[in-house]
């Protein structure tokens, strides 16, 4: 069964006078899928974000030093858009009746929905997160009361930035990074030597292929049994994303994200569009995409362009993603442009040093100034 076959079947543009979109969760995906639907379709669009205003998250790690980071409202990001903005938890979702359940005890109907809930760290008990803004100010309030020791755990690119960015702000204090594998898992032969360079720099203590086994008020115990004394852990490895579309009944992958389509619609319930973190979109090079902003703003206009391609009773485009570049900030001062194959492997090409740090900076401003320029090619 079709979307379309959906939508006729419940009414939507046929049998109502406006079809009724929800976009859950007002990330960079959601917020961005929904301005677009605004902009180029007449359906009454609604969207649930559980907060009122937009969290850059590509910058929680700099909320976590105490530097301000810009925090807009719904209200004014939407404005002049048509969409109506609904501050609530989203608590379920039943795709037969077609219903989204409230925390505040009210429902939303819909004629198709956007799941655009992101993901979070599993973080464990004792250890601070990164990964939402209540976590990055609550990390940020414990290293202002002093912190001798600090350990973050994971070296992805997350874990990378983080612990540059605490080290140059705190340089009193002694920063761990502990990584189960290495540092040059995911980077060219050049830039890791660059990453390694500046985390020399700033003092950063590189624990690898340490697995950590738990983590407790005194710091961390790794499954050789060595102790890693530390006053705070920061943990940035294992994200994980909302469950909410596996009790839902939609057909998701090992890790929750929910199985799409080409178009971005779930395999099991089409009238269900996927984007972002939550999304087993997959890639040009077959495989899943990369949990990143990166990907979640082409996969939120493809989202909007599925919804109104489908809502025109048109077939939706595919997605089509071709990774380019990986950008992470060192600290304010420095970072790393890794140039990559189209299928995400690194080239040999690289970017450091203040340079690098610029293109990133102007690239986290693309990533909200996008949310109010939506793009939909007027071929979709
Ligand atoms: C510190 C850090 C640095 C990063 N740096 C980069 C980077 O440099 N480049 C890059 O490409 N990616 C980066 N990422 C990854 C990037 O932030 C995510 O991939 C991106 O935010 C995913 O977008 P999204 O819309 O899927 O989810 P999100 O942006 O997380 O948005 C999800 C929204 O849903 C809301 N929500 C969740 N559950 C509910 C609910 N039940 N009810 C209502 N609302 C709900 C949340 O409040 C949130 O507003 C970084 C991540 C972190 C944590």
């Amino acid at each position: 069964m079709t979307a379309t076959e959906v939508l006729g079947t419940r009414g939507g543009p046929r049998g109502r006078e406006r079809a009724r979109v929800v976009v859950l969760g007002g990330g960079y995906g959601g917020q961005l899928a929904a301005q677009s639907l605004a902009r180029r379709t007449d359906a009454a669009v609604t969207l649930v974000n559980d907060g009122d205003r937009f969290v850059q998250r590509v910058r929680l790690h700099q909320l976590a030093t105490g530097q301000p980071v810009e925090a807009p409202r719904f209200t004014d990001l939407l404005a002049g858009t048509g969409v109506r903005f609904v501050d609530d938890r989203v608590l379920g979702l039943d795709p037969v009746a077609h219903r989204v359940a409230l925390r505040d005890g009210g429902s939303l109907d819909y004629d198709v929905v956007v799941l655009a809930l992101g993901s979070h760290a599993a973080v464990p008990e004792h250890a601070y997160d990164v990964t939402t803004a209540a976590g990055a100010a609550e990390l940020a309030a414990r290293l202002d009361r002093g912190c001798r020791r600090l350990a973050v755990v994971g070296a992805g690119l997350t874990g990378l930035e983080t612990a540059t960015e605490l080290a140059e702000s705190h340089p009193a204090t002694a920063t761990t990074l502990v990584t189960a594998g290495a540092l040059d898992d995911d980077l060219s032969a050049k830039g890791v030597a660059h990453v390694r360079r500046v985390v020399a720099r700033l003092g950063i203590r590189v624990v690898e292929h340490a697995e950590v086994r738990a983590v407790h008020p005194g710091g961390l115990t790794l499954a050789d049994g060595t102790e890693e004394a530390a006053d705070v852990v920061v943990w940035t490895g294992g994200l994980v994303v909302p469950d909410l579309a596996a009790r839902a009944g939609l057909a998701v992958d090992a890790h929750g994200r929910v199985l799409v389509d080409a178009a971005l619609r779930s395999t099991s319930h089409p009238d269900v569009v996927a984007v972002g973190d939550v999304a087993a979109a997959v890639a040009s090079n077959g495989d899943v995409v990369r949990m990143a902003c990166a990907t979640t703003i082409p996969a939120a206009q493809q989202g909007a362009r599925t919804v109104a391609a489908v809502l025109a009773g048109r077939e939706p485009g595919a997605f089509r993603y071709r990774y380019a570049i990986r950008c992470v900030s060192l600290g304010r001062r420095d970072g790393l442009v890794q140039v990559v194959h189209t299928d995400d492997r690194p080239r040999e090409l690289v970017l450091t040093g203040r340079a690098a740090a610029r293109v990133k900076e102007a690239i986290v401003r693309g990533t909200l100034w996008v949310q109010t320029h939506p793009r939909i090619p007027a071929s979709a």
